[in-house]
């Protein structure tokens, strides 16, 4: 059965002592909630990270890395690089990633194959922008970005895929999609997998939603059926804030 998630996506904030300060903060928390948790700080810090958590239920995650193994690619970071510091698991797809740094499926296939290569897991994201979903035109949109980037795979590279559903224009925006879209969108996310890989590999894939997620909305949304977590922005830098929706299952 799929499993429950909580992943922190801190982005480009805390520096080493302020990572210290809130992986403290962190452990001191406890997990009431049958919920996996990981942080993913950023690369400078990923090592000091795993270290203060690695006797914890807390995983440390990277937010992204190169395709290639080693070589000529200045300023980027490799799997066997992460791996070396501890990380098993990386977040590839971010919808930042994809309009700063002109990531696109085709790339992104690249570095999933890079990561799964590694014995990595990959927290996969996508989802539309807000002019998709006023075209009615968002499950199109979310259906490429799948099937361009990971149906290449066969079915058991998606033991280690975990998809993150995230409407770009909830992201950093205090808006959220409504519990009922959120489940809408996930079971056509959901379906599209059985459609490709039956419903065996469909149900052992847990499907995140992030797009502000925040301690009062979190029960709501975790409680649809299709909706297996969260991946969080803002409210993964506050550890009060983060175990709230921990614990929110
Ligand atoms: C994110 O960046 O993945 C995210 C969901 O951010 P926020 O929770 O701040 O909207």
């Amino acid at each position: 059965m799929r499993k429950n998630i909580v992943a922190g996506n801190w982005k480009m904030n805390n520096d080493l002592a302020q990572t210290e300060t809130l992986l403290t903060a962190l452990k001191a928390q406890k997990i009431t909630s049958d919920a996996e948790v990981m942080v993913a700080p950023s690369f400078t810090n990923l090592w000091s990270a795993y270290n203060t958590l690695k006797n914890t239920n807390i995983e440390v995650a990277a937010q992204n890395m190169h395709f290639a193994a080693n070589g000529a690619y200045t300023g980027e970071v490799s799997a066997s690089m992460l791996k070396s510091v501890g990380v098993k698991t990386v977040i590839l797809g971010h919808s930042e990633r994809r309009a700063y740094f002109n990531e696109t499926d085709e790339l992104l296939a690249q570095k999933v194959d890079a990561a799964l290569a590694n014995d990595m897991r990959v927290i996969f994201c996508f989802g539309e922008e807000l002019s998709d979903r006023k075209a009615n035109n968002h499950e199109a949109v979310v259906g490429d970005q799948i099937k361009n980037a990971l149906f290449h795979l066969d079915a058991p590279a998606f033991q280690n895929i975990v998809l993150a559903y995230e409407p770009v224009w909830a992201i950093g925006t205090g808006e959220t999609a409504s519990p009922e879209q959120a489940q809408d969108m996930h079971a056509f996310i959901r379906q599209t997998l059985v459609d490709k890989y039956g419903a065996d590999v469909a149900n052992s894939v847990s499907i995140l939603y992030g797009g502000s997620v925040k301690p009062n909305n979190a029960q709501e949304i975790f409680s649809k059926p299709d909706v297996d977590g969260g991946l969080i922005g803002g409210a993964s830098l506050n550890a009060e804030d983060f175990f709230a929706i921990v614990n929110a299952f």
